[in-house]
């Protein structure tokens, strides 16, 4: 689904409208060259699993352009942001959190971002608290 041609040109538009971020581990999961457990993949999008849980179900929802951060996002992205958060919840129903689950994205050093490309985090199957620490 990520031909070598898709990756130069995802490449190429998160230059354009992100600057040049660095890529991270996340550009190797999206092509494939590091091993990632994917429940969900279609062009604009990945979800795999994390692969440090803090739950019984943890997963990341990833754009396949590499927007560092949601600071970072554009108007222009609308759409593809609403996209994430739709993947988020149809396969956060997948894995059968009818009870809920909780949606986070870290932002920056304050919100305690480890990777610089955007990622939804899905956490379920169990009871969350608040606030999140
Ligand atoms: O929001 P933050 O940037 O801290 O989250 C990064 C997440 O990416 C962590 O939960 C970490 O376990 C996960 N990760 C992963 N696979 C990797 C590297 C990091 O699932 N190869």
């Amino acid at each position: 689904l990520c031909s070598r041609r898709d990756e130069v040109s995802l490449a190429e538009e998160a230059s354009r409208m992100y600057g040049s971020p660095a890529p991270t581990i996340f550009s190797k999961v999206i092509d494939k060259s590091l091993p990632a457990d994917i429940i969900y993949e279609d062009e604009k999008c990945l979800a795999f699993r994390d692969i440090t849980p803090q739950a019984p179900v943890h997963f990341l929802v990833i754009p396949k352009v590499q927007i560092p951060r949601i600071s970072a996002a554009r108007d222009g992205d609308a759409e593809l942001l609403g996209h994430l958060l739709l993947v988020a919840k149809n396969e956060a129903k997948k894995e059968g959190l009818s009870e809920g689950y909780r949606v986070v994205i870290n932002d920056g050093p304050h919100g305690a971002q480890s990777v610089y490309h955007l990622h939804i985090h899905v956490l379920g199957g169990r009871q969350m608290t608040w606030p999140p620490g």
